[in-house]
C-alpha cells in the first residue's frame, strides 16, 4: 500500500501496478497506456439536430468520445437544469449516427438506473467527494470519469478515485479541470497543469485535462490543451457547440466546430514533436 501524504493509496497506486490502465470502449476509442483521446461535445444537451451536427463534425475533426450533459449542476436553481432522460436520448441519437461513445454526468446516485446506456459516466467538481455516488460508482461495470473538486487538492482527487476502484470499480479516468483560486477575473479556474506528471507518477490511470471549465474563455482553451498535451496527457476534455453565443451553458467558454478542429491540428503536431 502506498502512502500519498500519510494516507494509503492502494488500488490507485502505480507502486504493485505497473501497467496503465486503458480505457477501451468499441474499436476505436481507447485512452490511457499511450493511447491519447479526446473527448468533445457541448455542455449541456440541447437538442436532437445540435447534438447530431456537433457529433459528426466533432468525429470528423478526431474526436475519439462525444461529451453532452444531460443532468446539469447549475450554481443557480433558475438556470437550465438539463433535458435529464431526455437528453440521454439524444446523446443516444448522436452515438448511433457516429459511432461516437457517450460520456455524460451524473450528478446524484438515484439517477443511476437512467446511464444503463451510456459509455463513460461522469462525475463532476461538484460531486467529487460525494461517497455514497463513488461507492455506487464502484459497483457499476462502467469507466467513470472523475473530475477534481472545485478546491480539491490532488491527494482528494486520489482518494476519491480511491473510494471507486475499492468498491470494485478499476475503470477510472482522473480529470484536472482547474480548482478555484483568488482569481476570478480573467480564468473561471486555476487549471493546475502539474497535476498531470503528479497524478501519471502516482497512478496508473488515466489523465485528462479539461481546459474549457479549467479556463473560462474560448479564447484561452486552445494554449491550455496544448500544454496539457505536453504535460503528458491521456486525453482532452473539450467543450465544442456550433453557436457558442446561443448555448444553453458555458457558451463562453465553448469552441465552435472549426476552432476545435484547428486545435486538433496543433494537437496532432505536439503529439508528433514529443
Ligand atoms: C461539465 O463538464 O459540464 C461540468 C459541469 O464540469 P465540472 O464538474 O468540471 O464543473
Ligand atoms: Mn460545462
Amino acid at each position: 500500500m502506498m502512502r500519498t501524504d500519510g494516507y494509503p493509496l492502494s488500488e490507485a497506486a502505480r507502486t504493485g501496478h505497473p501497467l496503465d490502465t486503458v480505457i477501451v470502449c468499441g474499436e476505436s476509442s481507447v485512452m490511457g497506456g499511450g493511447q491519447f483521446a479526446v473527448i468533445a461535445g457541448p455542455c449541456s444537451v440541447e437538442n436532437e439536430a445540435q447534438m447530431i451536427d456537433v457529433a459528426k463534425k466533432v468525429k470528423a475533426s478526431g474526436a475519439r468520445f462525444l461529451r453532452g450533459g444531460a443532468f446539469k449542476p447549475r450554481t443557480s436553481p433558475y438556470d437550465f437544469q438539463g433535458l435529464g432522460s431526455e437528453g440521454i436520448e439524444l446523446l443516444k441519437a448522436a452515438r448511433r449516427e457516429t459511432g461516437l461513445p457517450i460520456v455524460t454526468e451524473i450528478t446524484d446516485v438515484r439517477m443511476l438506473h437512467m446511464f444503463e446506456d451510456v459509455d463513460i459516466i461522469q462525475v463532476g467538481a461538484r460531486n467529487a467527494q460525494n461517497f455514497e455516488l463513488l461507492k455506487e460508482l464502484g459497483k457499476c461495470h462502467k469507466p467513470v470519469l472523475l473530475k477534481r473538486g472545485l478546491a480539491g487538492t490532488i491527494r482528494e482527487l486520489l482518494l476519491s478515485a480511491e473510494y471507486v476502484m475499492a468498491s470494485g470499480n478499476s475503470r477510472v479516468i482522473l480529470c484536472e479541470r482547474g480548482i478555484r483560486t483568488y482569481e476570478n477575473v480573467y480564468t473561471r479556474n486555476t487549471l493546475d497543469l502539474s497535476a498531470v506528471p503528479v497524478l501519471k507518477e502516482i497512478t496508473h490511470l488515466p489523465v485528462v485535462v479539461d481546459p474549457s471549465h479549467g479556463t473560462g474563455k474560448a479564447s484561452l482553451v486552445p494554449s491550455m490543451a496544448l500544454a496539457a498535451v505536453a504535460a503528458g496527457a491521456d486525453g482532452l476534455m473539450i467543450e465544442v457547440h456550433s453557436d457558442p453565443v446561443h448555448a444553453f451553458s458555458d457558451g463562453e467558454q465553448s469552441l465552435t466546430p472549426e476552432m476545435f478542429d484547428e486545435l486538433m491540428k496543433k494537437v496532432k503536431r505536439i503529439r508528433e514533436a514529443l
